[in-house]
């Protein structure tokens, strides 16, 4: 047990259940059910920055892990305690300090929910575009710290698209500032661009500041209906080479169509085997766009393309979109991919995941980012089967090599996090991971920074390949 300090001692969680609700994340249960929540560990609710300086001279001084935290959205096991560490969790700093039209910033807190930046942003016109499914949950400091996708990357890119300058507390205390406000800037390294994707490993970032737009116009979706996996995936390819690119294109074959629909009626079709739901919210043009797409769709195969006559029924698709992975989850226990793939390849990689699962025994519904080449295969198996669990992580891994070997990467959006430490390095090759840690290195001398992520020595790792537990 860890004894800080008399200014941080206070948030320190002390009630063991509350406890235990800090230490796990999203992510997927270990591959050994031993190793489960570890023995000993110390939660902080950090109130403001002073807190996290406090937290980090402590850790720094004592050689303790940290683990910053956010809303535990991590699908990788990027946020979960680990033995021994400091879980630092940062949601109370949520102040959205400014929303400025002029300057077409916005400066907030790592705690403030994604969803709400949205709703600040649109009470002044303005448009905040990086769009998780977990929008209305994930922090903009974890969506930092993964460089969150989402769905509307298509059109509106990614986080990194949108950070222009950060405050990162150090480990040891120091605070530091990367980036600009101005709407350029250029000196020096792009430390900000460094800090984006870091997973936690370098610092922890206490401010953000963020590009605005002009809002754009509400979307249009449509919704097209296809008898063949193929079929859409053909369909995806004629969108992206549109002049005018969709500002969301989703994927959903049978088996996600079925589990959204179990869980509620949210319009979609029960007995298609597959939809592409497609937005347009190009000023003056939705509409128009939204038509040139249901004819690009019907001639790559289409079987029905229906336009959703009003904003209602065009938020219901996009909640029962949202709800998919927890749709998902209530089939059994759940491995999420995340292979982005080049979009060339995306049906090589749907018929190879069909063929995974075939081969392995195991359902594997096939959703996602389809415009990104981004997939989020799910690979689902009945809780307590044993058997069942060691030929999911089997289907795993062999997803991640089947990414790879179309030239694509083992995490479009979700990260590294613990649990795909191995497949990182399988990736990037071994002088590139020795490169990544000296440059850790230059933040944090003394690797106490979420070490068990990315370059570190997870417990959920095992070897590329390798279907055992
Ligand atoms: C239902 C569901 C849908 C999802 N959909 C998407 C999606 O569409 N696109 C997508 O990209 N992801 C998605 N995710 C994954 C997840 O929401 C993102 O990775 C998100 O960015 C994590 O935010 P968080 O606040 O929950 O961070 P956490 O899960 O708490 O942390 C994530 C990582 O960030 C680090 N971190 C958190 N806060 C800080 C900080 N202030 N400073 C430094 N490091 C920090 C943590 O150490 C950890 O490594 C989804 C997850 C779920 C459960």
């Amino acid at each position: 047990m860890t004894t800080f300090p008399p200014s941080v001692q206070s948030r320190v969680v002390t009630d063991e259940d509350v406890k235990r609700t800090y230490a796990a994340d999203a992510g997927p249960a270990p591959r050994e059910p031993s190793r489960d929540v570890p023995s000993d560990y110390t939660v902080v609710r950090a109130r403001d920055v002073a807190d996290v300086v406090a937290v980090l001279e402590h850790a720094q001084a004592t050689g303790t892990p940290v683990v910053p935290q956010g809303a535990r959205t991590s699908r990788v096991g990027g946020a979960r305690a680990t033995e021994g560490c400091i879980v630092l969790n940062v949601e109370a700093l949520d102040a959205i300090e400014t929303v400025d039209p002029v300057e077409g910033i916005a400066v907030v807190g790592p705690g403030v929910v994604n969803a709400d930046l949205k709703t600040a942003a649109a009470a002044a016109g303005l448009f905040y575009g990086p769009d998780p499914a977990s929008t209305g949950t994930c922090t903009i400091g974890g969506n930092v710290a993964t460089n969150a996708g989402g769905l509307c990357c298509l059109k509106y890119g990614v986080t990194a698209d949108w950070v222009t300058a950060l405050d990162v507390v150090l480990p040891g205390g120091e605070v530091m500032r990367t980036g600009h406000r101005t709407a350029k800037g250029v000196t020096g390294l792009d430390l900000t661009g460094l800090l984006v994707g870091s997973e936690g490993t370098l610092g922890v970032v206490t401010r953000v500041v963020t590009r605005l737009l002009p809002a754009p116009d509400p979307a249009l979706t449509a919704l097209a209906t296809f008898g063949s996996l193929d079929d859409a995936v053909r369909a995806v390819v004629t969108l992206r080479l549109d002049r005018h690119r969709p500002s969301l294109l989703e994927i959903l074959d049978r088996a996600s169509l079925e589990a959204v629909q179990a869980f509620g009626d949210y319009g979609f079709p029960a007995d298609a085997d597959a939809v592409l739901l497609v937005q347009s919210d190009r000023p003056g043009h939705a509409a128009e766009d939204v038509a040139r797409y249901g004819e690009l769709m019907t001639g790559a195969g289409a079987l029905e393309v229906a336009v959703a006559e009003d904003r209602q029924e065009a938020d219901l698709l996009l909640q029962g979109r949202r709800v998919l992975s927890t749709a998902i989850e209530a089939l059994g226990s759940r491995l999420a991919e995340d292979v982005c793939v080049p979009v060339g390849r995306l049906g090589d990689y749907v018929r190879g995941a069909a063929e995974v699962s075939e081969r392995l025994g195991v359902r594997i519904p096939v959703s996602g980012h389809a415009g990104d080449g981004n997939l989020h295969p799910s690979i689902v198996y009945p809780p307590g089967d044993d058997d069942a669990r060691r030929r999911a992580w089997g289907a795993f891994d062999e997803l991640m090599r089947l990414g790879l070997s179309l030239g694509g990467t083992v995490a479009g959006e979700h990260g590294i996090g613990s649990v795909k430490r191995r497949w990182f390095a399988a990736e990037v090759g071994p002088r590139e991971v020795q490169r990544q840690r000296a440059i850790k290195a230059v933040f944090d001398p003394s690797g106490i920074m979420n070490p068990e992520v990315v370059f570190g020595g997870g417990r959920w790792a095992t070897r590329p390949g390798s279907t055992s537990t």
